[in-house]
């Protein structure tokens, strides 16, 4: 399960923000990850579950978001959202297709602290 190496440095990042803006608690944490990270959101939630006790970030209610796959073909120049990623073009079957959005992006949308 990748999901806890990657709910570690989320977790260690919110603390450093916390401690920054000086926050008792970290209340809630808007998460989106790309689909091809193929990172789970109850896992996820699990994992923060299991990490955040004791810290800053304990109870905080977490909204994740998959970022669906946004690929843009250069051949038939169609920007597309894919359901599963696919190296060839559904459209006009180019090989040559970009993934605009979707990848492995990982970012913390936006926190609420107290
Ligand atoms: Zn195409």
């Amino acid at each position: 399960m990748h999901e806890m190496a990657i709910v570690q440095s989320i977790i260690d990042i919110l603390e450093q923000q916390a401690r920054i803006h000086e926050a008792r608690k970290v209340i809630s944490v808007k998460l989106e990850f790309g689909a091809l990270t193929a990172v789970l959101p109850s896992a996820v939630n699990f994992a923060f579950e299991i990490l955040s006790k004791g810290g800053f970030t304990e109870g905080a209610q977490l909204e994740i978001t998959i970022i669906p796959i946004k690929v843009f073909c250069p051949d038939c120049e169609k920007e597309l959202v894919l359901e599963e990623y696919q190296p060839f073009c559904p459209v006009c079957s180019s090989p040559a297709l970009k993934i605009v959005e979707g990848r492995d992006e990982m970012r913390i949308a936006s926190m609420e602290i107290e």
